[in-house]
């Protein structure tokens, strides 16, 4: 990975560092006993540029805190991992807590140690908050994917579980807090690089931080039981040690303890009482290959009776994170149950260490890079392994995202994580949020900082989308966007608002055309339109006029055929027509089709409100129409109107007149209508009414004055019950 040396770097020395700590000294030789020479040199320059940029800093504890930086390169070194690793651990505080930049750091260690600090820098600046399992599982993910390089998660690993280790000082609430995300977060992250020593101490000590009173009752009853049991152990174990040459195995057998959080976890998981979980004690075999493994676990079987359905084959089949063993439960002397494990020394080696162990347990000299490669195939094999059962693709999109970094994580102002396409943009990330948000986005800020809208996010960013009620989407995101939703949407949004404008201007070009033919776009009845429409097989009004607009009709042209279609219509007989005054003016409806509503039949001098529906322009109903109660909280676009004075025609409106039946009524109820100075338009009767009869009529008025001279012309009539205007819902109200 790296590419040229490094040349070691001067001793770095200033005053009052010159003297190696203890700690360092114990390091030191503990790295002289796999490294050259000259790369434990280059450690030991770490330390002191470190122990310098911390002079004067102290942990919680009192202790000066380049303890900790040795601390953490200690772990490091457990693993046998290489020089920029430990300088890296060594120097993982150092942008954070001090004003040293990477660029100095890349000066005097070389561009990957600088690398894997600003990279342990970032993790440290992000913080779990949540206690979803979704968020949990998301963050763990973009940790990952942050640390783009594996050592960069051994050494975080290490860090934290320092922390752990001297987490007695902090104050509880805090305290707390760290436990709870080290269980969440990192112990889980140990397993699946199959780090199970690693994994098992995070879990014992956030256990103990987390709930300390269960902890110390747990530890004390485990303790008790350990020494009564103790007998029965020592006579299993003897047993096995002896039987083992008898059946020509060579093996090592090691007394093993259980874990208290996993003891916890039985009792919690299946409802027992510390005295029914029997099993707290184990036994290990380890064994030179497999086939020892299977007659290891014969002779077992010979000796002791196993529990039915307690035998697992973790060889043939090994679990997610690379784990392998035979896994068995044996009734011991006194019927206690024993579990014991039984494998090869190599899966043993990844059982503790898990993706460290090719570092930790090479054969020979290896390179760097060999090493890496090993780890990576390790890391390929385990997403081979993966395919085949449910929790393993999980795994595999970890190291996925570890090894081929394809995606990016930001969180949202209130902390839930998104993940994105690499290169994705603030647009990408409003479109990820809600289709709203994405369309009327103006502008963003990253990490709090107002940044331009194309700015490409990084892992750990915080967006926030400034939106505005009238925005619209900006054909030129197209140029940047990086998501499939975000440029589908966008697309979708152009699209539409082109075939709304063209369909706009052909509505106007068309009213326009009709000024000839003395007509407006209102005036042309449903009637005429639906026979314009029919002839030539169109759909809507709407494709006419989006056809106009674009110059694929030309307006003159439609509009001689629509008057045409009108003058049909209104040449029927049987229609007494009002003169065609002009517009209806309605005040805010310039050049816009307006159309009374048929439901409810507004008349100058109603209270009134328009809905501009799509392709049909501004159509006019009552304020209380029943219509418009129930769209009110529909798409349709509301917009106040009113009457403009000075019209000059004739409106229809339905009035319900209930009579009783007498000889001549109609006849009298007519007149008095014709004497009201108002011509009849239709009229229909309902007979099925007993001694009464109701009759529709649809009159002709000029407004609502003239209307309701008429109504009080009907009523003075003797055989009129009741009278009054059908609304919408074909009542009379
Ligand atoms: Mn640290």
């Amino acid at each position: 990975m790296e590419a040229a040396p490094v040349p070691a770097p001067e001793p770095f020395r200033p005053p009052g560092s010159s003297v190696l700590s203890l700690d360092f000294e114990r390091l030191r030789s503990k790295l002289l006993t796999y490294l050259k020479p000259e790369d434990v040199g280059r450690v030991e320059a770490a330390y002191h540029f470190s122990a310098s940029a911390h002079e004067g800093q102290f942990r919680i504890s009192g202790e000066p805190y380049i303890s900790h930086p040795v601390a953490v390169a200690a772990v490091v070194a457990d693993w046998n991992l290489d020089s920029q690793a430990l300088i890296a651990a060594l120097l993982h505080d150092v942008m954070e807590d001090t004003h040293i930049s990477k660029q100095e750091i890349a000066e005097r260690f070389g561009k990957t140690a600088a690398e894997l600090v600003d990279g342990l820098s970032k993790l440290d600046k992000i913080e779990f908050r949540s206690q979803e399992e979704a968020q949990a599982e998301n963050f763990r993910k973009m940790l990952l994917a942050m640390a783009s390089d594996l050592r960069v998660i051994l050494v975080k690993l290490a860090d934290r579980l320092h922390n752990m280790r001297t987490l007695d000082c902090v104050r509880p609430a805090k305290r707390r807090r760290i436990a709870n995300e080290t269980l969440e977060i990192y112990a889980p992250i140990a397993n699946r690089l199959g780090l199970n020593n690693l994994y098992r101490e995070l879990q014992e000590l956030s256990f103990e931080h987390k709930y300390p009173l269960r902890f110390r009752v747990l530890s004390r009853a485990i303790k008790a039981a350990r020494g009564n049991r103790r007998e029965v152990v020592g006579k299993v174990l003897a047993s096995i040690e002896e039987r083992m040459p008898q059946w020509g195995i060579s093996a090592e057998v090691q007394g093993r303890e259980k874990h208290l959080y996993s003891i916890y976890r039985k009792m919690v998981e299946k409802h027992l009482s510390f005295s029914q979980v029997l099993d707290i004690y184990g036994f290990r075999v380890i064994v030179p290959d497999i086939a020892g493994c299977y007659l290891a676990l014969g002779a077992l079987h010979a000796m002791f009776k196993p529990v039915p359905g307690k035998f697992k084959d973790y060889i043939a089949i090994p679990k997610a994170n690379g784990y392998q063993s035979l896994h068995t439960t044996l009734i011991g002397p006194f019927g206690t149950p024993v579990e014991v494990q039984i494998r090869t020394r190599e899966m043993h080696h990844i059982a503790e260490a898990g993706v460290a162990s090719h570092w930790l347990y090479k054969e020979d000299e290896k390179t760097l890079t060999e090493l890496q490669q090993k780890t990576h195939s390790w890391l390929q094999s385990l997403l081979e392994l993966q395919n085949t059962s449910g929790e393993a693709t999980e795994f595999l999109e970890h190291v996925k995202i570890d090894l081929f970094p394809g995606e990016v994580y930001v969180f949202s102002p209130k902390g839930t994580i998104f993940s994105l396409l690499k290169g994705a943009t603030p647009v990408d990330f409003a479109y990820a949020v809600h289709t709203d948000i994405g369309n009327r986005c103006v502008a963003c800020r990253i990490n709090g900082d107002l940044m331009p809208l194309r700015t490409e996010l990084r892992n750990g960013d915080q967006v926030e989308i400034i939106t505005a009620a009238h925005a619209n989407p900006n054909p030129a995101w197209l140029s940047y966007v990086r998501t499939g939703k975000a440029r589908a949407q966008i697309r979708h949004f152009i699209k539409n608002a082109q075939q709304e404008e063209s369909v706009a201007l052909g509505e106007r070009l068309l009213n326009q055309a009709l000024r000839p033919h003395g007509l407006t776009l209102g005036q042309i009845s449903t009637f005429a339109w639906d026979r314009f429409l029919r002839d030539r097989g169109v759909r809507s009004k709407k494709e006419i006029f989006s056809d106009i607009g674009l110059g694929k009709r030309l307006p003159v042209i439609v509009a001689r055929r629509v008057a045409q279609a009108q003058d049909q219509e209104s040449g029927r007989p049987d229609v007494i027509k009002p003169k065609p005054a002009g517009a209806i003016l309605i005040r805010g409806s310039e050049g816009i089709a307006v159309q009374l509503a048929r439901c409810c039949q507004p008349i100058p001098g109603d209270p009134i409100i328009g809905t501009i529906r799509k392709g049909q322009g501004l159509e006019v109903h009552l304020h209380d129409c029943p219509t418009v109660a129930k769209l009110r909280g529909d798409r349709g676009r509301w917009v106040d109107v009113e009457w403009e004075a000075g019209e000059d025609r004739l409106f229809d409106v339905t009035i319900r007149v209930l009579t009783k039946n007498a000889r001549g009524v109609l006849a009298r109820v007519a007149s008095a209508i014709a004497e009201a100075d108002c011509n009849i338009q239709n009229l229909n009767m309902d007979n099925e009414q007993g001694a009464y009869t109701a009759l529709n009529l649809t009159l002709q008025v000029r407004d609502r004055m003239h209307l309701a001279h008429v109504m009080r012309a009907v009523r003075r009539v003797p055989e009129v019950v009741r009278i009054g205007r059908l609304r919408g819902d074909g009542r009379a109200g």
